[in-house]
């Protein structure tokens, strides 16, 4: 292979088409951020809906609801209608709402009916413990104990895990399947349509968890036939610190009454008749609990806009160049230092970041830090790096690896104590 040059990433960063995108966010001098697969940046356009709702707020009061330029009654769907298309749904089969966590435990509330030997919810054991938790919470609530009832495909490497195991673990003991788009850690993307068609063979339900993907990557999600999804909007998405979550249901299911039922589930005709007796909507928008957190979602009216002018198709094409062009950096300059490239390296498998594994994973990244260049540390030994399409340049990628090899070949993260702080 070529050596990979600086010369080359200028040269790359020059033939981006997508390179003007990186004016529209607030990124600080002196930083590479490289954080973005767990907190986006803030871009100009985010900012101003904020400020615009905010606006509309001070000038209506109350009658800000179904007044003012983004009535918020109906910001929800409005926003909604945006997103459909990040998962490949229709309009109506998407709502943005409540968080990652809130809406799997949605779907379980109204999707997991355990019935005659189907009792078990199958996920997989490197998955992300928020998830499991809501799982093993959604078991306990029916009385069900979780070591029995929760099924957990195991990872052959420790980092990721086969198609064909979890088919295999496809019994009909399984109610719902609750997979991952794209591993949290280990950045593996799983065939999604695949896992489907096996889950339905098998009389299955299967929702996927898309924290790691949406904005990322493209899905067909209606097409696909998935039963149902869920993610968060402020990791590629930029939406900001607990912006609002997002959930996808197959219009198959329009019509199931929803298992954590509020008012704001309701169809927006008769919502405002206050019967005792609910009428929910019947699309997604029923799935959605008490009133909106209008101030958490408008951050991404802004945001959306970008990722549609940009395109995914385009925004995922760079994103693996970025990260093939870290990858191989890696490979040629860190060679004999300890590093273990731990994600997928094929394209189809393969998300938005690159997972690297160390022994002294934490301290490395704080000395990164100290060099400007923000990673994610993820404990014991993982050191994940996502160049975001949007926004991260090739001569990020560049300067980088340069900066770590640089702080390998000094020992300088030796200056720093190997543990993790309290968010990591
Ligand atoms: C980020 C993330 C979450 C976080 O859940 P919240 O409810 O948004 O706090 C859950 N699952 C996965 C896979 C994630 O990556």
């Amino acid at each position: 292979m070529a050596k990979r040059t600086m010369e080359e990433a200028r040269e790359l960063d020059r033939q981006d088409s997508l390179k003007d995108f990186r004016e529209e966010f607030y990124i600080q001098p002196e930083t590479i951020y490289m954080d973005g697969n767990s907190l986006g940046l803030m871009s100009r356009r985010a900012e101003q809906a904020l400020i615009g709702l905010m606006d509309s707020w001070k000038a209506h009061g109350i009658n800000g609801w179904t007044g003012g330029d983004r009535p918020w009654f109906y910001l929800p769907e409005e926003l909604s209608a945006k997103m459909a298309p990040f998962v490949g749904a229709k309009a109506e089969e998407v709502i943005v709402t409540g968080s990652t966590t809130s809406n799997l435990h949605q779907i379980l509330a109204t999707f997991f009916r355990p019935e005659g030997k189907k009792t078990k919810i199958l996920a997989d054991e490197l998955n992300f413990p928020s998830d499991i938790y809501a799982i093993k919470s959604q078991l306990e609530l029916r009385g069900l104990d979780p070591e029995l009832h929760l099924v957990s495909v195991k990872s052959r490497d420790g980092h990721l895990i086969e198609e064909e195991d979890i088919i295999s673990a496809m019994s009909d003991e399984i109610a719902v399947a609750i997979l991952p788009s794209v591993l949290y850690r280990s950045g593996q993307v799983l065939n999604m349509p695949a896992l489907t068609e096996a889950a339905h063979r098998h009389g299955i339900l299967i929702g996927f968890d898309l924290c790691h993907s949406v904005g990322a990557m493209e899905h067909d999600l209606h097409d696909w036939g998935a039963d149902f999804a869920f993610w968060c909007t402020y990791k590629y998405l930029n939406g900001g610190p607990g912006s609002t979550g997002g959930l996808f249901i197959h219009e198959r299911h329009f019509g199931a009454a929803p298992g954590l039922a509020g008012w704001f589930g309701s169809d927006k005709e008769k919502q405002f008749d206050m019967e005792h007796d609910m009428t929910a909507a019947v699309h997604a928008g029923a799935y959605q609990v008490g009133t909106p957190n209008i101030l958490s979602m408008a951050p991404l009216a802004g945001s959306l806009e970008l990722f549609a002018e940009a395109g995914l198709g385009r925004l995922r094409e760079k994103s693996l160049k970025l990260t093939r062009f870290m990858m191989d950096l890696v490979d040629q300059e860190l060679d004999g230092h300890g590093f273990r490239v731990a994600n997928p390296r094929e394209d189809g498998r393969r998300g938005g970041h690159v997972y690297l594994e160390h022994e002294e994973a934490a301290r490395i990244c704080s000395a990164l830090k100290a060099e400007g260049v923000i990673p994610d540390f993820r404990a014991p030994k993982g050191i994940r790096l996502a160049p975001a399409a949007l926004y991260n340049s090739f001569e990020d990628v560049y300067e980088t690896i340069r900066i770590l090899k640089k702080i390998m070949d000094e020992e300088a993260y030796k200056k720093f104590e190997n543990k993790r702080g309290i968010v990591a």
